[in-house]
């Protein structure tokens, strides 16, 4: 058994297709989505999955240039290419009718595809969400007839949603383009010969008339077939030109070694990505039955206050955190990542954004060493009022900029009421501090503010002080809170905190709520973050919060706690030793 994965949630197109080429080929594999296209490379590059699945093509925006550019930036082996014929339907809750619907979520590229259908519902909204995946997801969750996604019929069976309406595309042919791919070619994957092979090339070649042609030539001299021939300008070189080109055939034919050795001499640049299974015939996925994919946790029950309960389940002072509530614990969605899913998450970035250059580097940095989130104070809660206070608006943009540089959602503090609606339309998850943990205002705003919320446990606050906190956001309509365990204050002045890991199991066993942990303000010494942050999965945790930074000599603020890369590095590979201690199996008593 094998394991592979895809960008996203259940129910995506690229899961579907994944599915297929391993069907296809009698491959059995565990399949699990992650949070970006980066981490599919960084997973299979890193050995921490045997396969992933990239896109290369749309129908509707052409070349996927990162699906080329990150099989070239980690020398990643083309295996399969896979046409998956993406037939959007409209996905409402059991019951809901065309009528009904008022919101349609979709990936920005269906919402194209789909223009003309969406133009016959005149009082719905097409709004843009991440994947197709999580449309479906939030479709189910939410429970409310007026809100549909656009997916295929398999994310429909997932997520027990039925069909409003078929067939949405503009076009009824149109299809998306995947290539699987590992670390090395594996011979498992080629059909031993009976496929036709393709090889895919990145060229760059001078600004200067005949360049290309000449470079071309070679294919065309050889009798090699272009099947694709895509430019773009090449970044900091204005006088070079890129070109993703795809040709038919394999590098062991010789023909086609020789002509691509011949354009290597006319070219500046070429990356020889590997030659792969074409696709046969037409475009899969066509009226396929749902993908029989076993899900390993499925939780889709909506959770608004609404949802019957058993009588007498919920016997609690704040019912609405009480883990009788939701038994099987809540996932919470920050951007594609999920909290809470059986997944651990790990958040890594500075204590504070200082400049351009040092969050970008951070950003790089963590998520290359297996960071999913970016987190980085904006605005700090500092105990000395002569202390770096961080930069504001401008740091919360930069934060953002690196967020999508790096494809990562990110998390910073809120520290008033009038900073929530702003930050909220910038960065993906609010972060309420520990000493705004009982500003009870603070938190009735974020609870109203439609961003899933990271709480931090209180200085001197008790479990039960966390949870009333907790209770206030989600009374407000916010389901989407994460618990933070980030030490508190004791006796002990050895550290700069008491790191209350007991908290842990208690918390897992009073809520349903997802629970990290922040070892860097636990301790606040760079060298027990990393034994502390082993413990904090091994008692349950759902994820970590690190302060990392690019240069932690010069940080400006938390500079003894923050870790180095290297640290970061040691610390993600320290974990990927501990299983996971799964929530289902935490309550069991
Ligand atoms: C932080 O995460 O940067 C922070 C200030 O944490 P806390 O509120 O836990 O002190
Ligand atoms: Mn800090």
């Amino acid at each position: 058994m094998i394991k592979a994965v895809f960008q996203g949630v259940d129910g995506a197109y690229s899961q579907l297709a994944l599915a297929h080429a391993l069907r296809e080929r009698g491959i059995e594999a565990q399949i699990e989505g992650v949070a970006s296209y980066r981490h599919l490379a960084t997973a299979v590059a890193g050995g921490r999955a045997d396969a992933g699945i990239l896109p290369l093509e749309n129908a509707i925006v052409g070349t996927v240039r990162e699906g080329y550019d990150l099989l070239a930036e980690y020398a990643l082996a083309p295996l399969a290419e896979v046409l998956w014929r993406t037939d959007h339907r409209l996905l409402g809750v059991p019951g809901a009718t065309l009528r009904d619907v008022r919101e349609v979520l979709a990936h920005p590229l269906v919402i194209a595809e789909c223009g003309t259908f969406l133009a016959t519902l005149p009082h719905a909204r097409a709004i843009p969400c991440e994947d197709t995946g999580v449309a479906a997801r939030e479709v189910a969750r939410g429970g409310n007839p007026a809100i549909a996604s656009l997916g295929p019929s398999a994310a429909a069976a997932f997520y027990h949603l039925e069909e409003l309406a078929e067939h949405c595309a503009d076009d009824p042919g149109t299809y998306s383009r995947f290539v699987v791919f590992g670390a090395d070619a594996a011979d498992a994957w080629s059909g031993g010969g009976a496929r036709p092979r393709k090889t895919s090339l990145i060229l760059s070649v001078a600004n200067r008339a005949g360049t290309l042609a000449n470079t071309l030539t070679q294919l065309a001299r050889g009798g090699v077939n272009v099947s694709k021939l895509e430019s773009k300008p090449r970044l900091g070189h204005s006088d070079e030109h890129t070109f993703y080109i795809d040709v038919e055939g394999d590098l062991h034919d010789e023909v086609l070694r020789e002509a691509v050795a011949r354009m290597q001499r006319e070219a500046k640049t070429l990356v020889v990505l590997g030659s792969y299974d074409a696709h046969v015939g037409a475009p899969a996925g066509a009226n396929a039955a749902p993908a029989p994919i076993s899900l390993p946790h499925l939780d889709v029950q909506p959770r608004s206050e609404a949802q019957p309960q058993p009588p007498g389940v919920v016997n609690s002072a704040f019912p609405l955190v009480a883990r009788a509530s939701r038994p099987g614990g809540s996932i919470v969605r920050v951007g594609a990542v999920s909290i809470g899913d059986g997944s651990f998450t790990i958040v890594g970035g500075p204590c504070s954004v200082e400049s351009r250059e040092q969050i970008l580097l951070t950003a790089h940095g963590v998520v290359e060493r297996g960071a999913v989130m970016l987190r980085g104070g904006a605005f700090k809660p500092r105990t000395s009022p002569y202390a770096f206070q961080g930069l504001g608006w401008d740091g919360v943009d930069l934060l953002a900029e690196a967020g999508r540089a790096t494809g990562m959602p990110t998390v910073s503090e809120v520290m008033t009421i009038d900073q929530v609606e702003r930050m909220a339309q910038r960065i993906d998850m609010l972060q309420i501090g520990a000493r705004n943990m009982q500003n009870f205002d603070l938190l009735k705003a974020v609870g109203r503010a439609g961003r899933p919320v990271l709480l931090k446990r209180g200085l001197s606050a008790t479990i039960d002080e966390l949870l009333a906190a907790a209770e206030y956001i989600l009374s407000e309509g916010n389901p989407n809170v994460v618990l933070c365990e980030r030490g508190i204050r004791t006796f002990e002045p050895s550290t700069r905190n008491t790191l209350d890991l007991s908290a842990v199991p208690v918390l897992r066993e009073r809520t349903h709520l997802p629970i990290f942990v922040d070892p860097s303000h636990g301790v606040g010494v760079r060298r027990w973050v990393r034994p502390l942050a082993r413990a904090a999965k091994a008692v349950g945790a759902d994820g970590l919060l690190i302060e990392v930074h690019s240069n932690p000599p010069e940080a400006k603020s938390d500079k003894e706690q923050a870790l180095t890369f290297d640290d970061f590095a040691q610390i993600v590979h320290d974990l990927e030793r501990i299983p996971l201690e799964h929530p289902a199996l935490a309550v069991t008593r």
